[in-house]
């Protein structure tokens, strides 16, 4: 069977754009705005001649908090049961929100190992803002830029060995 990587976390935190990155598609919509429906993208990856499947789990429909939140949390457990690895990405830019944290409670229940992504450390200068992402609880973080792609390779070495 191929190795799953789900990458999940809460809208705009770059889910897309890292999936664009990895499966060097473009089929994942990548928006600067939440609560539009996006519907859930599998293609194909490689990395040093593994090859493996990437889910981007970003189909949520935003109406209410509590929709939101259902959503989520509901996606989030069909990456746990789905997946090989899971790629739970955050956003340097912000911090730590309820939902990250929320999400981090689903994960650190489920049995799937779980990469800390820390997305959008663009440059040097927020590699320590990342810091405070080891306070989820869910081991080492790797801080990445989707859009430059620094970082990607670090991460993806690692995922590999789960495999
Ligand atoms: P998703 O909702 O989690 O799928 O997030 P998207 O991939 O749609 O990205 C949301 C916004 O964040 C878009 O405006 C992206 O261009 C932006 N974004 C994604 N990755 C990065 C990054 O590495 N650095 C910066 N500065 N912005 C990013
Ligand atoms: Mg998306």
């Amino acid at each position: 069977m191929s190795n799953i990587v789900a990458i999940v976390g809460r809208p705009n935190v770059g889910k897309s754009t890292l999936y664009n990155r990895l499966t060097e598609s473009r089929k994942a919509i990548v928006d600067d705005f939440s609560g539009v429906t996006r519907d859930r993208h599998y293609g194909v990856a490689e990395w040093v001649g593994r090859n493996f499947t990437v889910i981007d789990t970003g189909g949520y429909v935003a109406n209410s908090d509590d929709v939101f939140e259902a959503a989520i949390r509901e996606q989030v457990n069909i990456a746990i049961e789905e997946a090989t690895v899971i790629l739970f990405v955050v956003d340097v830019t912000t911090g730590i929100t309820d939902l990250d944290d929320e999400i981090a409670n689903i994960l650190r229940k489920g049995k799937k190992p779980v990469f800390v992504v820390v997305n959008k450390v663009d440059h040097g200068l927020l590699q320590s803002d990342a810091s405070i992402f080891y306070s989820l609880g869910l081991g080492e973080i790797y801080n990445i830029s989707s859009m430059s792609g620094s970082g990607t390779g670090e991460l993806l070495d690692e995922v590999v060995k789960t495999f």
